[in-house]
């Protein structure tokens, strides 16, 4: 009679010992040290005599990102305020923001007292949906924004021809995409600016971190200044004990740089990138192999995708299994087989608890901007869909050998054969 899910106190498909996040390389501690004794543990303290790791790193990621320069952020969320700011989007404008992403994507938009306008996103991609982007922009829509969610790449071409026909700009928020392409060209690059996230979570990590990449000298000027509270760095020879950052006072900023220690070590996951986006494509294109057996539908990316890479794996279980049980149950049953947390996708930001700006006293402008900025006034049905029968895991899982991913695979086939144990 006995029962054979884990989660109903049967034996656990493995006991496996799966990779963790993040994982340091081995230049890490030397350059730590090297900032450590240093004299200088942020571009904010005076020159020492050798460049910042600060400086470094900026001119590493633009590279990187065929950009041609790029701004480092203490945070993502930082990042995608001041790259909104640097291309003119200010009070009571209104963006365009992905109805299904964290919630940086909304609370940057409102930090700089801006209005986010939720949009839904594609079934089968998860990212911002062209067709939903074109219908929410109004006289007041001052830019654009577009997640490549969880291991997709969004439709830029069709992305890029909106933004082009209304004259807006389109920022790329790459916080799931350090690495992936399209038409051959690193995303980033594509709109007016790209904004990237090194938070710990993140395929490109310091911990907390954030970047601005652009080719638009002008946009990045104005985000050196709004990173570094009016100051930029300068550009003429600095001797030691100065100053590297002027106070030109020409646009006025807060101080969201990234500290040495931060640059340091993004220096050192830097050159571990390609190898490890490599490995967990690998495995993602073995799992899905294999999951695809299952009838079940893996997220899939735009056409004009030529690298895929992986912050979340994510597939979508078909009706069938969700008539017999809710997409949660499904989750805690494979993380009960596997060992590792199997998730839901973000809730929607239309009906997601971090989204609240009406439990904040900054945003009580007025009734008019409360109404404006409340997030239930949006609907978004493809991604509450999403959110209620998609799972998802992180991506370092995806560098475990595949003998350990074929796991994954049996669990969700034993997890499927045994579903009667998950209904009511
Ligand atoms: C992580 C993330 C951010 C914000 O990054 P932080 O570094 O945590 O501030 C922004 N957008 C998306 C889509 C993210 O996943």
């Amino acid at each position: 009679m006995g029962n054979s899910l884990a989660i109903s106190g049967g034996p656990k498909l493995t006991d496996r010992e799966w990779p963790r996040w993040p994982q340091p390389g081995t230049q890490a501690l030397k350059s730590l040290e090297d900032v450590l004794t240093s004299g200088r543990w942020t571009i904010s303290c005076a020159y020492q005599g050798q460049q910042s790791y600060e400086r470094q790193f900026a001119a590493a990621f633009a590279d990187y990102c065929r950009s041609t320069l790029c701004v480092p952020t203490a945070t993502g969320t930082a990042a995608l305020a001041i790259a909104l700011e640097a291309c003119g989007v200010g009070a009571s404008d209104e963006v365009v923001v992905p109805g299904l992403s964290w919630v940086a994507s909304a609370s940057a938009v409102l930090g700089i007292n801006a209005v986010p306008v939720l949009v839904d996103v594609d079934p089968s991609t998860y990212c911002v949906d062209p067709a939903a982007v074109e219908a929410a922009i109004t006289d007041r829509t001052r830019a654009i924004t577009v997640v490549h969610a969880y291991s997709a790449v969004a439709d830029l071409d069709a992305l890029l021809d909106i933004a082009q026909r209304y004259g807006l700009p389109l920022i790329e928020d790459c916080a799931h995409a350090h690495g992936a392409r399209y038409s051959n060209w690193p995303v980033g690059v594509f709109g007016a600016a790209g904004v990237f996230s090194m938070q710990g979570s993140k395929l490109l990590t310091s911990g907390e971190g954030g970047a601005v990449v652009t080719d638009d000298p002008e946009i990045a000027v104005r985000a050196e200044h709004l990173r570094a509270d009016g100051r930029m760095l300068r550009r003429d020879q600095v001797h030691v004990g100065e100053m590297e950052l002027l106070e030109t006072g020409q646009l006025m900023g807060s101080n969201e740089c990234l500290s040495e220690f931060h640059a340091a070590v993004l220096m050192d996951q830097l050159d571990l990138l390609d190898e490890q986006n490599a490995r967990r494509g690998k495995a993602a294109n073995h799992l899905s192999d294999r999951l695809g057996e299952l009838g079940l539908t893996v997220q899939s990316t735009s056409p004009g995708t030529t690298d895929r890479v992986y912050y979340r794996y994510a597939v979508q279980l078909p009706d069938e299994l969700l008539a017999v049980a809710p997409v949660d149950r499904f989750a805690r049953a494979l993380t009960a087989e596997l060992g590792f947390p199997v998730m839901q996708t973000h809730r929607p930001l239309n009906d997601n608890p971090l989204n609240r700006p009406s439990s904040r006293r900054r945003f009580a402008t007025g009734t008019a901007y409360m109404a404006r900025v409340e997030p239930s006034r949006f609907g978004l049905p493809a991604a509450k869909r999403i959110h209620e029968s998609v799972l998802s895991f992180g991506h370092e899982v995806l560098l475990a050998p595949l003998d350990a991913i074929d796991d994954i695979a049996l669990a969700f086939g034993k997890v499927i054969a045994n579903v009667r144990e998950l209904s009511d």
